[in-house]
């Protein structure tokens, strides 16, 4: 069931807790053709639709005014075409278990974000990524991919079939119909070789065009009030020759990465004044390690600290302008920031919705730890990054809005053309959809 903290079927909230909704229906498809049903039960009942995933958007979303849609039921082979590396799924699968089965065939997915919770169905629709400057995010990787439409039919589409509606599709935050099936281009399974490395902020901002060149996927980590920052390289070797001793692995992804800086958090919410010492103090205590491991164990780790995030994709060129506006923006602000600010890159893609659509983008992420204020934070860089020609992550919280919105996507209106011919009852809309695209 998507969603956590379920007091009942008809409860639902969001990974984060921000996001709430209750609903009559709680529809549980088992075939393609149940779901064509339940979409056009719901037409000829004027209600709405909204399907879900696992919760893990910020935003409003997944939040429905009408029946909630399940996919972890529907029943969909998977088919597995290992001569080209194409991997057909149900939509509704975890990332997780797409993982799993992709080691099985010895595939895996060229990159990932940082966890895999998200179901491929949500991942996709709003424009998830990892780090990479050559790698476009997920919806990148979609081959080709089924969707029962606002009509009740069932539309598959790809580059060649109907290809006006694949780039629509790959990322429409559930506005054109029910993904039911998705195929995915793989590549042969890797090893990756992380490297983990305390650095400054101005050095690490002036060897990035030799970083990006140098390294498959580069991230890093900047800790506000410190001129500190943690890099990350991710490289693809041959052989997993140095693995992470188990005791260590724990120590450092999940005792330090979560359990002690959930402590840390915990004091500087309680004493925020302690903040920049608390800043100073998670850089010192992440050094430097290098370790091996499958591609997926090495992007992804768990995340228990909850956290509600802002993530904006900026041109690539724009970053170290809109770093410094965030620097002054968290020096003026009337309380504190207890996590640091992350920095991710994507290359250019051709996906009408997708944040990297035409350019190749930085993104820029802001967390607040729950329970503190955050909004006066995410706004101002907002205004910033708004400025900078910023695409506000459709799963992270934003205020923007479809008169704001529309001048940053060059084929926002033939998305709309797409949306209102595929949904032309509204059965895929929510209050919340509606201010965002219109
Ligand atoms: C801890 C955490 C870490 C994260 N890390 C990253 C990261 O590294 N990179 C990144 O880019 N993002 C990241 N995110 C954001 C996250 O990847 C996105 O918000 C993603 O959409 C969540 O997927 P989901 O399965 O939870 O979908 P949901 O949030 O449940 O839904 C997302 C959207 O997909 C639609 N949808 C779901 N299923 C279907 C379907 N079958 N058919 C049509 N529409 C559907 C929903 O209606 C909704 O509009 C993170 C979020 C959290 C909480």
């Amino acid at each position: 069931m998507a969603g956590t903290g379920l007091a009942d079927a008809a409860a639902w909230s969001n990974w984060a807790g921000n996001q709430h909704s209750r609903t009559a229906a709680v529809l549980r498809p088992s075939s393609v053709a149940e779901v064509a049903e339940q979409v056009r039960s719901a037409v000829e009942a004027g209600e709405r639709i909204r399907p879900v995933g696992s919760g893990h958007s910020f935003t409003p979303v997944a939040v429905g005014d009408g029946r909630r849609m399940d996919l972890t039921r529907l029943a969909i082979d998977v088919r597995v075409d290992i001569d080209r590396r194409l991997v057909t799924v149900p939509a509704g699968m975890t990332l997780r278990e797409l993982n799993v089965l992709l080691a099985g065939h010895r595939l895996a997915l060229p990159n990932l974000g940082d966890v895999d919770a998200q179901t491929v169905a949500g991942a996709i629709s709003t424009g998830t990524h990892g780090t990479g400057a050559t790698h476009g995010g997920l919806a990148t990787f979609v081959e080709a991919l089924t969707l029962v439409t606002g009509t009740g039919e069932v539309l598959h589409c790809s580059a060649a079939e109907h290809p006006d509606v694949f780039d629509a599709a790959r990322t429409a935050l559930g506005t054109l119909g029910v993904l039911v099936e998705v195929t995915l281009r793989c590549v042969d399974a890797f090893v990756l070789r992380a490297h983990e490395r305390p650095t400054s902020l101005g050095g690490v901002l002036a060897d990035l065009p030799g970083l990006l060149d140098a390294h498959d996927h580069v991230e890093f980590f900047w800790f506000p009030y410190t001129t500190r920052a943690q890099l990350k390289t991710n490289d693809r070797v041959a052989v997993d020759d140095q693995p992470l001793p188990r005791w260590r692995s724990w120590f450092d992804d999940d005792f330090l990465a979560n359990a002690v800086f959930a402590e840390l958090c915990r004091l500087g919410r309680a004493m925020p004044t302690l903040a920049p010492r608390i800043s100073a103090l998670s850089a010192w205590a992440l050094g430097e390690r290098r370790y091996t491991g499958r591609s997926d164990a090495v992007f992804c780790s768990p995340r228990r600290v909850r956290f509600l995030e802002m993530e904006y994709a900026l041109p690539r060129e724009a970053l170290a302008e809109a770093l410094d506006a965030l620097r002054r923006i968290i020096d003026g602000l009337p309380f504190k920031v207890l996590f640091p600010v992350e920095v991710r890159f994507t290359a250019a893609d051709g996906i009408w919705l997708s944040h990297s659509h035409g350019r190749d983008s930085a993104y820029v992420a802001l967390h607040q730890y729950v329970g503190m204020p955050y909004e006066p934070y995410f706004r101002a860089f907002e205004k910033v990054a708004t400025g900078l020609g910023g695409r506000p992550h459709w799963g992270k919280l934003h205020w923007r809005d479809a008169g704001s919105l529309a001048p940053a996507y060059p084929r926002w209106h033939d998305f709309r053309r797409i949306r209102s011919h595929l949904d032309p009852q509204q059965t895929f809309t929510t209050p919340y959809l509606a201010t965002l695209l219109g």
